[in-house]
Formats: C-alpha cells, structure tokens, sequence
C-alpha cells in the first residue's frame, strides 16, 4: 500500500505507475490523480475548440460557422497552449481577396 502524494489517500500499489526517477521505482502520484492531472492540462484547449463554433467575418460583416473559416497552424511558444488559429476572414473573403490581388498584377 502507497500514499499517494496528490489525494493523501491510501492504495494499493497497483494504482501506481511505474516511476524509475523515484526511490520507490513507483510513481508518487496515484493513476487516478495522474489523469485527472493531464485532463487539466488538456482543458484549456479542449474548452477553446468546443466555444468556438461561429466567428464574425470582419470583410462581409456576416457571422459564419467556423467551418467557413480556415484554420492555420502558428508555430508558437510551449507555453501557449492552443497552437490552431482561424483565418480572420472567411475563406469566400479570402478567395475573393486572393482573386482581386491575382487580377491587378
Ligand atoms: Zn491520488
Ligand atoms: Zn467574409
């Protein structure tokens, strides 16, 4: 039997993973409380891509599904936690801005 350092309860050590770094070759953290943990780092991005179903086009003033915008990925620091970004316009404003640029050349 083990405590485990997060909940302060007493399990049996097959609750525990495997954790070389530590003396007791166990981890200190129970299963349990280890997935919770990771659900909480997961959360943030988890919440950010279920709020965001409509956007508003700023171009056609027109508020669309989020399917209508194209998504990019930034290359951004570790610590920011939701690497995926929208277009800000509307992919028929981008087309249309895209057809616009082409012509005047
Ligand atoms: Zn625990
Ligand atoms: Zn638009």
């Amino acid at each position: 039997m083990k405590v485990c350092e997060k909940c302060s309860e007493l399990k049996n050590v097959s609750d525990f993973r495997e954790d070389k770094r530590t003396k007791s070759k166990i981890s200190n953290i129970c299963n349990e409380c280890k997935s919770k943990y990771r659900y909480g780092t997961n959360f943030h991005k988890l919440y950010q891509q279920e709020v965001i179903i409509e956007k508003l086009c700023p171009k056609c003033q027109k508020v669309k599904s989020i399917e209508q915008f194209g998504k990019r990925a930034k290359k951004v620091p570790y610590y920011r936690k939701n690497p995926i970004y929208y277009n800000s316009y509307c992919k028929q404003c981008v087309s249309e801005l895209t057809k616009k640029y082409r012509s005047r050349k």
